[in-house]
């Protein structure tokens, strides 16, 4: 459904231009969802805006494309970087990050919901039908159609959320982009936004694409996931997989530190900071972090290539053991 492929993007600044992603390569396919973890500035967000094909000054594409695959009209039809637009809202759509603040406070949730219907979707129909269409979608989902009368300010942050998560939906996607939807909401409402995403994903039989660097959120509802550090992919594969046998160093890491039911034992974290992007070191951009490094690691850039059928992996030690 969605191809990436050799993308590399950045940022243009008065000191020049800083490369956030670099070369990236991955597919997303139907019906699933999949997910982007990694820490905070290792480019997830940014990617999430060139599959949605924001990409708005200081933001460049360097070079790559993304090509979005969807079914019309009775054939498939392709939308590659910088056409994606045209498919906005009827293909893909996108619930940014902070969604909770996308919304006008002072505006009804029915005229901005009326906003966002482009014209072409409501088919010259009165406003009066569609929102009875809204109201009636909102029911499918649980939710009140009388939060369509409220000003978002009269709403819970998680309420606003479900809100955001209901007009993205609206027009039933074949791929919905999530950045980071639980961010900031307490535990009970965090999995409250997760069970909706997931039930909406197998009644919409879409793809979810879900961006989150609480690693724990992909363990709950991904099928596939890909940990990103410092611009690139470090590991992607089934979610299963990758938790029961992470094979990258920094994935095992990151996995190690996750507390456990009943487990008291410390979890370590992992040492150090992921390099400023204005100045990544040579070869591995892990090596500084990771305890297995070499002088290889230090050198050489190490190939992101699958290892395992359906496994991928940017790890000198993991392809030495493949090949
Ligand atoms: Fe560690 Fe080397 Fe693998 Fe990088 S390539 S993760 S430094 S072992």
């Amino acid at each position: 459904m969605l191809k990436i492929e050799n993308l590399s993007t950045s940022y243009k600044t008065i000191d020049g231009d800083v490369r956030v992603l670099n070369n990236i390569n991955f597919e997303i396919h139907d019906n699933e969802i999949f997910g982007i973890a990694g820490e905070s500035g290792c480019g997830k967000t940014t990617l999430l805006k060139v599959l949605y094909d924001i990409i708005d000054f200081p933001l460049q594409v360097d070079s790559g494309r993304v090509v979005l695959s969807v079914r019309e009209n009775g054939g498939t039809t392709a939308y590659e970087t910088g056409k994606i637009r045209n498919a906005w809202w009827k293909h893909i759509s996108y619930v940014p990050q902070a969604a909770q603040s996308v919304l006008n406070p002072i505006t009804r949730l029915k005229n901005q919901f009326l906003d966002s219907i482009p014209e072409e979707y409501r088919k010259n129909e009165a406003k009066e039908e569609t929102l009875k269409r809204v109201a009636q979608y909102m029911e499918e989902l649980s939710l009140s159609p009388d939060l369509l009368d409220a000003y978002p300010f009269q709403l819970s942050g998680g309420m606003r959320q479900r809100a955001i998560i209901a007009l993205a939906t609206f027009m039933s996607p074949s791929l919905v982009l999530a950045d980071e939807p639980t961010t900031a909401l307490d535990v009970v409402v965090q999995r409250g936004i997760l069970m909706m995403l997931m039930r909406l994903q197998r009644k919409l039989k879409n793809t979810l694409v879900l961006v989150s660097h609480d690693i724990g959120v992909h363990y709950q509802i991904t099928n596939r996931m890909g940990i990103m550090y410092s611009g690139s992919f470090a590991e992607l594969g089934r979610t299963d997989d990758i938790f029961r046998d992470p094979i990258h160093p920094y994935t095992q890491m990151l996995i190690g530190a996750l507390p456990r039911i009943g487990d008291k034992t410390p979890r370590a974290g992992i040492p150090g900071r992921p390099p400023a992007l204005t100045n990544p070191p040579d070869g591995c951009r892990f090596a500084p972090r990771c305890p297995y490094a070499s002088d290889r690691c230090r050198a050489e850039v190490p190939e992101f290539r699958e290892v395992r059928p359906g496994r991928f992996a940017a790890c000198h030690l993991v392809q030495e053991e493949a090949s």
